[in-house]
């Protein structure tokens, strides 16, 4: 078969990504002492007020001049598994404004070169299904969903899932679209940030405090043989990893906050678990690792890829980020 998956050493791989400080912020210091191709230090301050470093090792480190369609790249080996029947999650995991949305979907004014991760793989995968055509005959179709205080939404229709399965591969009720076309995509997507935006005026920002995930779904039929394999990727746009200081909020935003506090944590417990081949995996903990039981683990490929912001005020967060990186990473 078409495998090119043999170059992905292991199961779990972890990237890092540092986003450009903001436009005019050029000067400002930065929590970010060196880069290079693995390696990432961070310039803290011990007790004492001296300077003081801190390293951390991982897959790859893209730095802020790296762009969307070089990212890609280096994923695309692990996209295009998917047509081999794998599976596939890729995690973007990070404090609000640390970069997720802008690799998985781009920037708000959309062009061309800032399409991200989302976009990229589905035409990509458009590309090679059509490649291939003579030998498979692929099905494409594509789930949106989201996940907000432990409650599964589909964004491709207006309902609430009230069941949702516990076999990953498929959420009954959820809308499933056949796609073909990247445009076909687009229109999707937009149809689903605007079912997300919709709750967003109540609750001020709902897009930073749920995860979103876009699933896809492949199914290939040799043409020869009638054999029939299935694959699929998931790519999340995780909620904002944030501390949030609990004798500061109250109510709804306190739900959310530990709502949101207890998915990641309960993720980062389930992909370190099969880091480290622990014969229990807690995938029960929480919605959002239920919904992708089927699709951690075994066979599957997963990639953390986790977001820094490179302001010194952010230091806190982008130690813990660091820190929940590192502890998914395989040792
Ligand atoms: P998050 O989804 O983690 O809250 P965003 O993706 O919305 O963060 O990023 C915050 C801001 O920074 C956005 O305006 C985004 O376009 C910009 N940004 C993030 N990463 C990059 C990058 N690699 N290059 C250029 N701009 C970026
Ligand atoms: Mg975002």
């Amino acid at each position: 078969l078409y495998n090119q998956v043999q170059d992905l050493k292991g199961n779990i791989r972890v990237y890092c990504r540092v986003r450009p400080f903001k436009p005019g912020q050029s000067n400002t210091l930065s929590s970010v002492d060196h880069m290079d191709e693995r390696t990432i230090t961070i310039l803290t301050h011990s007790k004492n007020g001296k300077e003081a470093r801190k390293a951390f090792t991982f897959n790859k480190v893209f730095g802020p001049s790296v762009t969307q369609a070089e990212v890609f790249s280096d994923m695309q080996p692990l996209v295009r598994s998917v047509l081999d029947g794998y599976n596939v999650c890729i995690f973007a995991y990070g404090q609000t404004g640390s970069g997720k949305t802008h690799t998985m979907t781009g920037p708000k004014e959309l062009t061309e070169e800032g399409l991200g991760v989302n976009y990229r793989a589905l035409s990509d995968l458009f590309h090679i299904s059509n490649q291939r055509k003579e030998t498979i005959s692929y099905d494409i179709s594509v789930q949106m969903l989201e996940i907000y205080n432990e409650q599964v939404r589909d964004l491709l229709s207006a309902d609430e899932i009230r069941n949702s399965s516990q076999n990953g591969i498929n959420v009954p009720d959820a809308n499933l679209v056949p796609v073909s076309l990247t445009s076909d995509v687009i229109n999707l997507m937009s149809i689903g940030h605007k079912n997300r935006s919709v709750c967003s005026t109540a609750l001020n920002d709902r897009s930073s405090r749920s995860h979103s995930c876009l699933t896809v779904h492949v199914q290939g039929r040799d043409l020869t043989s009638g054999n029939i394999l299935r694959g699929s990727m998931h790519l999340v746009d995780l909620a904002g990893s944030e501390r949030v200081d609990k004798s500061e909020v109250v109510g709804n935003r306190l739900k959310e906050a530990q709502h949101i506090n207890k998915s990641l944590s309960a993720l980062g417990d389930v992909i370190s678990s099969l880091a480290s081949r622990s014969s229990h995996v807690p995938y029960r903990n929480s919605k959002l690792t239920q919904l992708l039981q089927d699709s951690l683990g075994g066979q599957a490929k997963t990639l953390m890829f986790v977001h820094i912001a490179p302001e010194y005020e952010a230091l806190g967060e982008t130690i813990s980020t660091l820190k929940f990186a590192e502890r998914v990473a395989t040792v």
